[in-house]
């Protein structure tokens, strides 16, 4: 099997290969380094790079040991994580060393464990099997950052992962589990600085703007793996779900070679159904259109089999939303269906910030009736949103 090794899998530039076509390399090597912000990466397995280009093409080796290549012994920890190549595994992909060297006297880290998008399922599967890895990257993180308090933010309806937490967190002084409105994009930055500390961030603000850092599970996994076994990330969870002959409401798959073709985890789901259309990467909301052979990355969180398109060649408005489709993947749907975009808007509590749209208001959705309106004046038959609420 060929396996594919992404060379940006992460906020900031491409890294640069470290390793030459014809190498044989082991598991946990290091295979390439960042240049300016990034992030370490290594290999996921044993073999031989073949190519290189914007991934490190390796071809996987008969024999698979469980050993792999462990990252230098430091005593300090944000050391650690920056030579594991941990980045954040909830889809941003920001490299949490640069957080972890955050300075927050008195401050919190905050525990995005909302699972937001639908179908995904895989970090609270964490917390269900091993919330006592997560508690441990999560005492790493308040003790690097030096924050006084962490919060684990949860929705209400995840109950045996909060009993399982509960279990852990009631011997701890500074840990908490508070919980988020079950509503999309509960797991937005904002929404969980708001909901747990009270405080309304203005759209581009950072958490550090409240004296807080916010970690995704994962990400916190992959933090304790790091110092505790000096295990480079080399693996990814992941849910399967969709139109597989598996479990359509999502099947967990747990530590997934990174640069794996994501083919080989919908084939252990059971494979795709009959009449299955596009392949997603990421979540219902968010995720971007794939094809079998994409590898996983740092960042894959969730491979969805769609259905087949409707046919529907009407003229189509777009209504975008910062926290769900943007206009690119609302315009491929609408090309996929055979259709014409004549009119595009954006949710009105957009607001522009740095030459990005921000939401004004995570999660406070406004009713969308004059843009409604405003797409039906110019033209669009149908509408096609990408808004979480009307
Ligand atoms: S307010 Fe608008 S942009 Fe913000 S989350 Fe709701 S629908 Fe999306």
């Amino acid at each position: 099997m060929k396996i594919k090794i992404l060379l940006k899998q992460h906020v900031g530039a491409h890294c640069k290969a470290t390793v030459k076509i014809g190498q044989e390399i082991k598991k946990g090597e290091l295979i390439a380094e960042p240049e300016g912000l990034g992030a370490n990466i290594h290999s996921s397995v044993y073999g031989k790079v073949i190519d290189i280009n914007d991934a490190i093409v390796i071809d996987m080796a008969n024999e698979q040991p469980k050993y792999f290549i462990p990252i230098a012994d430091t005593s300090c920890n944000i050391e650690a994580v920056k030579d594991a190549g941990v980045v954040g595994a909830g889809g941003a992909g920001f490299p949490t060393h640069v957080k972890l060297n955050a300075k927050l006297n008195d401050g919190y880290v905050l525990v995005n464990a909302a699972e937001c998008e639908p179908i995904l399922k895989h970090n609270i599967k964490l917390i269900e099997e091993k919330a006592e890895l997560l508690i441990r990257g999560l005492k790493y993180a308040m003790e690097m950052t030096k924050a006084k308090k962490a919060y684990i933010a949860i929705k209400p309806k995840h109950k045996k992962a909060i009993i399982n937490l509960g279990k852990i967190v009631k011997s701890e002084q500074n840990i908490e589990i508070k919980f988020l409105p079950n509503m999309y994009p509960a797991g937005d930055e904002r929404v969980i600085v708001r909901e747990m500390l009270g405080v309304e961030l203005e759209p581009g603000q950072l958490p550090s703007a409240a004296n807080a850092v916010v970690f995704n599970v994962e990400t916190l996994k992959n933090v304790a793996l790091a110092i505790e076994k000096r295990r480079p990330v080399i693996t990814k969870d992941v849910t399967v779900g969709g139109r597989v002959k598996g479990d359509v409401d999502g099947e967990v798959f747990m530590d997934m070679p990174i640069g794996m073709p994501i083919n080989h985890c919908i084939n252990l789901a059971g494979g795709v159904e009959k009449n299955s259309g596009e392949i997603v990467v990421g979540g219902p909301f968010t995720g971007i259109a794939a094809h079998e052979n994409s590898p996983i990355s740092k960042t894959t969180g969730g491979i969805l089999v769609g259905m087949v398109f409707p046919n529907d060649n009407r003229k189509f408005g777009i209504l975008a939303c910062e926290c769900g489709a943007q206009e690119d993947r609302l315009a491929e749907i609408v090309a996929g269906m055979g259709g014409t975009v004549v009119a595009s808007e954006k949710c009105k509590r957009m607001v522009e910030v740095n030459g990005r749209y921000r939401c004004d208001k995570p999660g406070e959705c406004p009713g969308q009736t004059e843009t409604i309106l405003k797409l039906k004046k110019a033209g669009a038959k149908a509408i096609i949103v990408g808004t979480c609420e009307d």
